[in-house]
């Protein structure tokens, strides 16, 4: 899965750091994407948690995305 936060829009709510914190974390006042967090955004356990981060992030910063599957 592509995941990305947009620093712009994010307002610093923390709650996708709470939601899924092998993907997110929260850094001088913004959520960011781990590193390696698109990585786990690929996990099971994760994607719902990724998925529904960025639906209730507050200010719609959080673009995710499936990853497109080459033959
Ligand atoms: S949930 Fe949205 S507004 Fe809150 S820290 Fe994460 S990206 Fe920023």
């Amino acid at each position: 899965m592509k995941v990305s936060v947009d620093r712009s829009l994010c307002y610093g709510s923390a709650e996708c750091a709470h939601r899924a914190p092998a993907v997110f974390a929260f850094e001088d006042g913004y959520g960011v994407v781990r590193s390696g967090g698109a990585q786990a955004a690929d996990d099971p356990r994760d994607r719902e948690a990724v998925r529904e981060a960025a639906e209730r992030c507050p200010s719609q910063a959080i673009r995710c995305e499936e990853r497109e599957v080459t033959p």
